[in-house]
């Protein structure tokens, strides 16, 4: 029997213990050439090449060749999508469901927890005035600069403060982290999203919106945890940026495409919002002229790595994606699938058909 064939699209594997593994359970593997710092790789067509008779597909994030239909349709034994992170948004997932390929993912605590704690991080850096309180003494004699006032966040018993509010989008793993993070601080906390039952925003602290205006005009931080979708795609734009009250802030760590970048810059140099705190962007990583770059302490910018800490990385999915496709290939689901509703079409097609 000819060996299973694994291409890895975007491999990231230091170590190469997830290699040795696929190896040792009898796998050729095909590797591509992005990789996680630079998530630039081979085109669709070299892609849809080196997949072709392949009966898995794995990696980390791939921004520059998504995992199109063209590619999957290249194999047809393809049994799986591997991803190694929790961001399925660089498969066709439609596809691919209905092509009868389970996609799994990787959402590992360290890195949807990171996120979090990225996420509030950076909400209260641009509130309280860190950076610029620090680059005044360090670039100034002087000593205080009465106009760097920070934003109380949470409500005050003693003289009835209400705190400001915070607007989540999105009440999935991160977005309801964020609200248990933040609870004990006092704010009031609204959310959006659609997909989860009133019983989890009640569980999380935080009081259901009708819809996504209602939370954009009465939030004075703005933040972003959806996934990416039809639907998400530029769920910030022109229009719905023009709803925040102006003092409000933006902080998006989910997804680029979830903004209308070119409408975001346009509304924060037209002091249409107070500000925005971006881990992500539409195409990364940005451009040297990227106007983000050259914008003023309103706009704080990280390189898709808000939740890149020490002894986190990819480790835990990189074996959740492997154990994945060796449970492919022996026909098996492994827990990690993305795609559920696609199980019972797969089990039809590859259920309990080893090829190990
Ligand atoms: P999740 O699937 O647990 O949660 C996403 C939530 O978005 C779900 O509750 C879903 O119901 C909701 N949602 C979907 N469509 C919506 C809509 N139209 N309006 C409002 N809500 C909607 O995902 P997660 O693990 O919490 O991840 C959230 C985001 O963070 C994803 O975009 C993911 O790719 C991103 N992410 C970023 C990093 C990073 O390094 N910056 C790391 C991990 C994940």
């Amino acid at each position: 029997m000819a060996k299973p064939k694994v291409f890895v699209f975007a491999p990231a594997d230091p170590t190469g213990v997830a290699h040795k593994m696929l190896e040792d359970a009898g796998c050729e593997l095909i590797l591509g050439r992005a990789n996680w710092d630079t998530p630039q790789g081979n085109d669709e067509a070299e892609m849809a090449k080196l997949a072709e008779g392949c009966d898995a597909l794995m990696g980390t994030s791939i921004r520059s060749t998504p995992i199109t239909q063209k590619i999957m349709q290249a194999s047809k034994n393809l049994r799986i999508v591997a991803k190694f992170t929790i961001g399925v948004d660089d498969v066709d997932v439609d596809a691919a469901t209905e092509m009868g390929i389970l996609v799994t993912h990787g959402p590992t605590e360290s890195n949807w927890g990171g996120v979090a704690e990225g996420t509030i991080t950076n909400m209260l850096t641009l509130l309280k005035k860190t950076r610029e309180r620090d680059r005044y003494l360090k670039t100034t004699t002087g000593w205080r600069d009465m106009k760097l006032q920070g934003t109380f966040v949470g409500h005050r018993e003693e003289d009835g403060y209400p705190g400001i509010v915070l607007g989540i989008i999105g009440l999935g793993r991160i977005g309801s982290r964020v609200a248990k993070l933040m609870r004990p601080w006092g704010m009031r906390m609204i959310g959006y999203d659609p997909y989860v039952p009133d019983s989890k925003f009640q569980q999380f602290g935080v009081e259901r919106v009708k819809d996504l205006s209602e939370l954009l005009k009465q939030a004075d931080v703005v933040t972003l945890h959806v996934v990416l979708t039809k639907e998400t795609r530029h769920m910030i734009n022109a229009q719905t940026l023009a709803m925040m009250k102006p003092t409000a802030i933006l902080v998006n760590t989910s997804r680029g495409f979830c903004v209308d970048e070119k409408a975001l810059a346009d509304a924060l140099l037209n002091n249409k919002i107070a500000g925005a705190a971006l881990d992500v962007f539409e195409i990364e990583p940005i451009a040297a002229d990227s106007p983000f770059r050259k914008m003023d302490d309103r706009v704080l910018i990280s390189p898709h790595m808000v939740s890149s800490n020490h002894g986190s990385g990819l480790k835990t999915g990189l074996l959740w994606g492997t154990q994945s496709v060796i449970s492919a290939l022996k026909g098996e689901v492994s827990p990690y699938v993305y795609n559920t509703e696609v199980i019972d079409q797969w089990k039809a097609r590859f259920g309990g058909k080893s090829i190990l």
